[in-house]
């Protein structure tokens, strides 16, 4: 069974292996046994059921409940070339007798279907007379009174195992939380179900945290990052995004906005321009998400801070879902703090009280100073295993923490003490920074021994350390004024027991994450483009979304080997039969048109060296057989050519050389890089290797002050490799 949902993944798909977790969930159903996955939005859930599905006799039913997602999911297995259809309530009388023919004339592969449709009377007769290979239950933790999304029709899907006592059911979640895992096979009455649970970590998405300053100005720095391409703006209130929107359009910027506060008929017109790739940027209330499986969404900026990680992680979570590098940016302030306090003053007070945990606990991933994919993960129970993510601001170094973090922590908090507990943070800045305001004259705390200590710092910096205090528990605030007061941890810090972590607003450049370098990798960016547009015009054409005709994912791979002949085009990723039988000949135009106009080569093989292990799902597919370039390369290579000459030979550039000649290296073992890099070259590398570790051919080549070329570094990180 395995080897034939290998088979129907690479013919239908394009795809040469499985994600975390998919192989076992696939397993979990070719056995029979009932099972709950758990993956994080992108974890690739809906391929655990849908390849099953193709593979065994009969229909598989999957409970879904929006009919956006059901539209979306049936249209990306049709373009894959698999039998799938849907019944929903927006289709005609003859629109549903079509799928009960191909239903009763078994061909039909999946079904997707909303819970009250499938257990409806007549419906169920209907499906007990028809084969079903197994049931999946979609957004399973729609069951669950705990979840965040509880729907009432979903109970009712309780009733399944007595009608279908003999179907298989899987349940997929992107839910973390244990509590509502067990709820799920309670509520479904699971057989003793195998829980899959995935790793929370979306190391594909860089996260990046700021103070919020001249927020039209930080959002379009991060726009101009990402011109073009498909992102998300959060706003808390409607009337920022419709401000936020109003003046970035002035700007020139390609947006449309989105919240509860419009018609019907707006939202949906702005959310298609959105998914069809008319506007580049949808400004938004948390209101717009649900229910969007767009999967080239490359940015989610918030310009204010959620109440929750839990909303954060969702929100953020939109974004990357093809595995590529997106950026999560989020702008916060401590007003945002004080916003959401206010707003849950007449909750009850047990509510309350967990709300107000939450708010902390994402004001501290806002303030505080460690990896943020390290603090997400730790507020959901898990743990990162490795000590620098290369995705987020504080381990891509974009932060700085100051010189002597505990001594200016300790004048803070001794001017708190000292103003007897009773002000708030901007006043308590004040002081700090000798501020001659007539409120402090005549406070006379100008006679302070703590007046003036930090003068020599902006109000605004001493203001944000004051906050990061906050966030890291040294201080609280309390009371309708956010008085400041010295937490217990904050004593410790007085006593010079602990340190806290203030940072310094550095003014470094933007840094590219590991991710993004990966994933660019040998891709022709103007290929690219060129590619996209195609993509643009087959999705007008087709009235389908873009991201279904190809993922981001499949065009890189096609701008980065370049093939000239279908078989060529076969080994994209993300390219199957089907899509190689519409597509392929236009692709292929393109290419050979681009190509030569732009001295680019051809038949390029994919390049998995710079690809670090855990990102595996990024790697391009090797391609299956040498190509006869690359097999005269590995001659002339046994032959200790230089690259060089080999590149005359075998007429490749000499990067494609390099590359054929980490092929070989890799496949023959050597592990000595001599004659293509010599001794002492070799050693640096090593040593650098040492230092910074072998992740990111960029590290390596800063970390040797740009004196060895990429090829070199390559070169030697394969033979290195090999010594292990
Ligand atoms: P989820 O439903 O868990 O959010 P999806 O099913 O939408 O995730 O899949 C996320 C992305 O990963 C999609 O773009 C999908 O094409 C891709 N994907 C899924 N499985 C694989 C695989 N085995 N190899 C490569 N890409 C995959
Ligand atoms: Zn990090």
């Amino acid at each position: 069974m395995m080897e034939n949902i290998r088979e129907a993944l690479v013919k239908y798909w394009g795809y040469d292996g499985f994600l975390p977790l998919q192989k076992q969930a696939m397993e979990c159903i070719s056995r029979l046994q009932d099972s709950i996955v758990v993956l994080p939005t992108g974890g690739g859930k809906s391929l655990c059921f849908q390849a099953p599905a193709v593979t065994m006799p009969g229909l598989a039913v999957v409970v879904s409940p929006l009919i956006s997602l059901m539209k979306d999911q049936v249209d990306a297995l049709t373009e894959c070339g698999v039998s799938a259809m849907r019944i929903d309530s927006s289709m005609s009388v003859s629109e549903r007798d079509s799928v009960i023919a191909r239903i009763n004339e078994q061909t039909l592969k999946l079904l997707y279907l909303s819970p009250e449709r499938f257990l409806s009377d007549g419906f169920v007769d209907f499906l007990k007379k028809t084969k079903l290979s197994f049931i999946a239950v979609d957004e399973a933790h729609c069951v669950s009174m705990w979840g965040h999304d509880f729907r009432p029709e979903y109970r009712q899907l309780g009733s399944l195992k007595q009608i279908f006592p003999d179907i298989t059911i899987a349940a997929y979640t992107a839910t973390a939380t244990e509590h509502v895992r067990n709820d799920i096979a309670e509520q479904l009455r699971l057989k003793n179900p195998q829980m899959l649970i995935g790793s929370f970590d979306r190391p594909n998405l860089v996260y990046k945290v700021r103070p919020r300053k001249m927020i039209l100005k930080q959002v379009c720095a991060v726009l101009d990052r990402h011109k073009g391409e498909s992102g998300i703006i959060y706003c808390i209130r409607r009337k920022d995004v419709d401000s936020v929107c109003a003046k970035l359009a002035t700007k020139g910027y390609s947006v449309a906005a989105y919240h509860a506060g419009m018609t019907n008929e707006d939202r949906k017109k702005n959310q298609e321009q959105f998914i069809n790739e008319k506007v580049d940027t949808i400004v938004a209330t948390i209101a717009f998400g649900m229910g969007i499986d767009k999967s080239n969404v490359r940015y989610v900026i918030h310009t204010g801070m959620p109440k929750s990680l839990e909303h954060y992680q969702q929100e953020s979570g939109r974004a990357g879902r093809d595995g590529l590098e997106a950026e999560c940016c989020l702008f916060y302030s401590g007003g945002d703090y004080g916003i959401w306090k206010s707003l849950m003053r007449d909750m009850p007070a047990e509510a309350q009280k967990i709300a107000m945990i939450k708010l902390s606990g994402i004001y501290s991933y806002c303030t505080g100073g460690v990896c943020r994919h390290k603090a997400i993960l730790r507020y959901f129970g898990q743990d990162l295993d490795k000590d620098n993510c290369g995705a987020c601001d504080m381990c891509l170094g974009e932060l700085d923490c100051i010189d002597g973090s505990l001594v200016t922590a300790q004048k803070i908090l001794s001017c708190i003490v000292r103003l007897d507990q009773r002000f708030g943070g901007n006043y308590t800045a004040s002081v700090l920074t000798g501020s001659e305001e007539k409120r402090i004259i005549e406070n006379n705390h100008d006679k302070l021994s703590t007046y003036g200590l930090l003068g020599d710092y902006s109000k605004h910096t001493v203001h944000d350390w004051i906050e990061q205090l906050v966030g890291q528990d040294y201080v609280e605030k309390t009371g309708e004024y956010n008085v400041l007061n010295v937490a217990e941890k904050g004593w410790d810090v007085l006593k010079g027991k602990e340190t806290p972590r203030l940072l310094k607003p550095a003014q470094k450049e933007v840094k590219v994450s590991r991710v993004a370098a990966d994933s660019w990798d040998g891709v022709d960016k103007g290929l690219f483009e060129a590619l996209r547009k195609l993509r643009a015009t087959i999705a007008g054409k087709r009235r389908i979304p873009t991201y279904i005709v190809f993922s981001d994912a499949a065009l890189r791979d096609m701008a980065r080997r370049r093939p000239s002949t279908l078989e060529g085009f076969l080994e994209v990723k993300g390219v199957g039969e089907e899509k190689c039988r519409q597509y392929g000949e236009t692709v292929l135009a393109v290419i050979k048109d681009y190509c030569p106009a732009n001295s680019l080569e051809m038949d390029v093989g994919a390049n998995p060296e710079t690809v670090s292990d855990e990102l595996q799902i990024n790697k391009p597919k090797t391609p299956s057989r040498p190509s006869k370039a690359r097999q005269l390369a590995f001659d002339l290579f046994e032959q200790k050519l230089s690259i060089e000459e080999v590149a005359k030979s075998v007429n490749r550039a000499e990067s494609t050389t390099t590359q054929y000649l980490v092929e070989y290296i890799k496949r023959e073992k050597i592990n000595n890089p001599y004659p293509w890099a010599n001794e002492q070259t070799f050693g640096r590398i090593i040593d650098a290797v040492k230092q910074v570790g072998s992740d990111r051919m960029k590290t390596i080549f800063d970390f040797l002050d740009s004196e060895i070329d990429y090829n070199q570094i390559r070169i030697g990180i394969a033979c290195l490799r090999n010594k292990a």
